[in-house]
C-alpha cells in the first residue's frame, strides 16, 4: 500500500468526536491564557480525510484561544441545522476589523504585525484551513467585531451519492 494515497483517504468522522478531542489538546493552551473553553452539540458524520479536518478544526479553535483576552471564553458548537452539518467557533476575542477579515485566509497575512510578534505564529494556519475547505467543500463564514469577538462558521457540504 502507498503511504502517500492511504493518507488522503477519506472516511466517515465524527466531526463532534473529533472537535471534542481538539478541545482537550488545546485545554493546556487555553489555561495557560485563562481562557474558558465550552464545547456543545451532537454527533455529525461527514466523510472526509481525517488528519485534514484536524487541522482545520485546530487552527480555527487554536486562533480562538490564542486571539482573546484574559478571562475570555471559546463555544464551540457542532450540530445539524436546515443548511447543513455544521461547527460553530465563537470567540470573545480581539475581533478582525472589517477590511481585514477576506484577507485572513491568506498564506503569511497577520493582522497587525506588531502586535501579532509577541502571539507569535506564521499566518499559515488559515491557508490551510481555505485549502481543506475547498477540498471538501466546505464554506465557512467569519462575523467579526473589534474588540468583541469573532465567530467563525463552518458549513459541511452534503455529498450528492450518484443514484443507482
Ligand atoms: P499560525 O496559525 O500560522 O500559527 P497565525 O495564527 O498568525 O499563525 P492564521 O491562523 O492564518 O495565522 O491567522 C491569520 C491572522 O488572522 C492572525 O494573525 C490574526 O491576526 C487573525 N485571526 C485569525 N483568527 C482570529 C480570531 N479568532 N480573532 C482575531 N483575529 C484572528
Ligand atoms: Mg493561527
Amino acid at each position: 500500500l502507498d503511504e502517500g494515497v492511504v493518507e488522503l483517504e477519506k472516511e466517515e468522522v465524527d466531526l463532534y468526536d473529533l472537535t471534542r478531542e481538539i478541545c482537550s489538546r488545546l485545554a493546556s493552551n487555553a489555561s495557560a491564557r485563562h481562557v474558558h473553553i465550552e464545547m456543545t452539540g451532537e454527533p455529525v458524520m461527514f466523510r472526509g480525510v481525517h488528519q485534514v479536518l484536524d487541522e482545520m478544526l485546530y487552527n480555527i479553535i487554536e486562533n480562538a484561544i490564542k486571539y482573546n483576552k484574559e478571562n475570555g471564553s471559546v463555544s464551540v458548537w457542532v450540530g445539524t441545522t436546515l443548511q447543513g452539518k455544521k461547527v460553530i467557533v465563537q470567540d470573545t476575542g480581539i475581533g478582525i476589523p472589517k477590511d481585514e477579515v477576506e484577507r485572513i485566509f491568506e498564506r503569511f497575512y497577520r493582522v497587525d504585525k506588531s502586535h501579532s510578534k509577541e502571539t507569535g505564529g506564521t499566518g499559515l494556519g488559515l491557508s490551510i484551513v481555505k485549502h481543506g475547505a475547498l477540498m471538501h467543500d466546505i464554506k465557512i463564514h467569519v462575523d467579526s467585531e473589534v474588540g468583541k469577538g469573532t465567530r467563525m462558521e463552518l458549513t459541511f457540504a452534503e455529498k450528492k451519492e450518484s443514484a443507482q
